[in-house]
């Protein structure tokens, strides 16, 4: 099969080799890209690294590029062809899929107004005696070439929310897409340079393998900045190769929710079996870990059953499925694995556990788990349900909090005075009251604690992060 080229500094480049992807679900060959290495890498942070000065983009035009990117992706014919593209490569239900498109066009739309507001502040220079006379105020400064490293869950909006933050920060930009999910990614840069007048030394890909191009990128000496998605391991792995530079990470997760006797239980259950399953639970905030008082646990768990049980698995373009297979075998024998060793410690399940026909991991529900289980302490990152039962508040706070990750977490509860304590004591990035922690709009501030990160991302908040607080003094 034909390489499919990727953009570097103008031209369409492949390389000597290429990587196969494949459909998660049925492993048809979709295409191939380059495997790109230290010649693609070089030319491309050659071309970002003078972007700024042979092709200056002032903010109004960055703005401008950002609205027309989001104007064509709303065009509903391409929404449905970027939908497929996520469906096919990830096994994304094409339903998820087309939520992920319309996600990506407003996440462009909130970066374009960050491009529009991008600005610093008058620094009160007299407020000492030595600054009286003088007059000061900040500016924020793109940081430089950023390089961009993004995961397979969200082949679409988590490579959107890199881009579009960098342009509106002003700077430029060499991404590394995921392996197994290239193609979307490489689908928005054709949009972007071709169709939005993105100047091509502002943006270029390098498709390729982690161990390879994705090392490289991070120790290149041109580049003043990482962003990063994707797994703690690999994330805290660069933070440590590249102590001198900027490295914003988002990371794993294995969010927990509560659910409170006097919360609306019921809708609780609705929402948790579908939260904990969508994209077969591939996505950062999946519940994973159902924390639910004894006084409901028994009516609460065998209506959880039954909203996971009726979840519809099979083939991602079918409109029907809501859950399909995980992003290779690997990952699902890992997922059953883990649930074999729960069983094995005592764990009970309640529902899933095995493969259907076409062998997709069926959504899972396992009761009697132990904190100390993988299934509990690690990140799933697959189609599963861990429920524990607490007898008061104070455990319940304590299970969820038991955790090496800290992005986000929810709870369900009718009573003011537990949400207040809840948002305190709840100790992650983000707190959902009355919803599962799975929701997140891409203007809010989203990113975790301890092994989960140290960073925001959301369009305003990344621009932050990409850009260098200077002052300047006139005297
Ligand atoms: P991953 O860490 O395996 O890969 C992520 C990216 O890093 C890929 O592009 C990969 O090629 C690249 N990479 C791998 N090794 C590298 C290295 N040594 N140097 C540079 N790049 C390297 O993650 P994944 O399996 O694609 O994604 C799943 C993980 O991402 C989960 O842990 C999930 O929770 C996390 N995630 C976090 C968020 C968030 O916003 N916090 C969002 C989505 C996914």
């Amino acid at each position: 099969m034909q390489q499919r080229p990727v953009p570097i500094d103008g031209e369409r480049v492949t390389a000597p080799e290429g990587l196969e992807v494949r459909a998660p679900y049925d492993g048809r060959m979709l295409g191939e890209v380059p495997r790109c290495g230290t010649v693609e890498l070089e030319r491309a942070v050659a071309g970002a690294a003078r972007a700024r000065s042979s092709d200056p983009l002032p903010a109004w035009r960055r703005a401008e590029i950002l609205d027309r990117a989001a104007e064509l992706l709303r065009e509903p014919e391409r929404q449905e062809a970027f939908a497929q593209t996520i469906c096919l490569e990830s096994a994304k239900p094409i339903t998820t899929a087309r939520a992920e498109v319309a996600r990506a066009v407003s996440t462009l739309r909130f970066a374009a107004v960050a491009a529009r507001e991008l600005t610093g502040e008058v620094l009160p220079l007299d407020a000492s005696a030595a600054g009286e006379g003088r007059l000061g105020f900040t500016l924020r400064v793109p940081v430089g070439v950023v390089g961009a490293i993004t995961p397979f869950n969200f082949p679409l909006n988590l490579v959107v929310h890199k881009l579009a933050p960098a342009i509106a920060a002003g700077c430029p930009t060499v991404l590394k897409p995921a392996e197994r999910t290239p193609l979307s990614a490489l689908a928005l840069a054709e949009l972007l340079l071709e169709e939005c007048e993105l100047p091509a030394s502002w943006l270029h890909v390098v498709t390729g393998t982690g161990d390879e191009v994705g090392r490289a990128l991070v120790a290149h000496d041109e580049v003043a900045m990482v962003t990063f998605t994707g797994s703690p391991e690999v994330g805290w792995g660069i933070r440590a190769a590249a102590p001198r530079k900027r490295v914003s990470l988002e990371l794993g997760n294995n969010a927990p929710v509560l659910v409170q006797p006097d919360g609306a239980w019921e809708d609780a259950a609705a929402r948790i079996a579908v939260a904990g399953n969508a994209h077969a639970g591939q996505s950062c905030i999946s519940v994973q870990r159902v924390l639910v008082h004894r006084g409901i646990a028994e009516p609460f768990t065998a209506s959880l059953v039954e909203q996971v049980e009726a979840l519809r698995v099979g083939d991602p373009m079918d409109p029907d499925t809501q859950v399909s297979a995980l992003i290779d075998t690997d990952a699902r024998d890992r997922v059953q694995g883990w649930i074999a060793e729960a069983e094995a410690g005592g764990a009970r399940v309640l529902v899933g556990g095995d493969l259907d026909a076409h062998e997709v991991l069926r959504p899972t529900v396992l009761a009697d788990v132990d904190p100390d289980m993988r299934v509990c302490r690690d990140e799933v990152f697959g189609p599963v349900l861990a429920v524990q039962v607490y007898d008061d508040l104070d455990t319940g706070f304590t299970l969820a909090n038991r955790t090496r990750y800290g992005l986000h977490a929810g709870i369900f509860t009718a009573d003011l005075a537990t949400a207040r304590r809840a948002m305190v004591e709840l100790d992650f990035g983000g707190v959902l009251v009355n919803d599962v922690p799975t929701w997140r709009a891409d203007q809010m501030p989203y990113g975790g604690l301890r092994d989960s990160g140290n960073t925001r991302e959301g369009p305003a908040y990344a621009v932050r992060e990409m850009t260098e607080v200077r002052s300047v003094v006139l005297a």
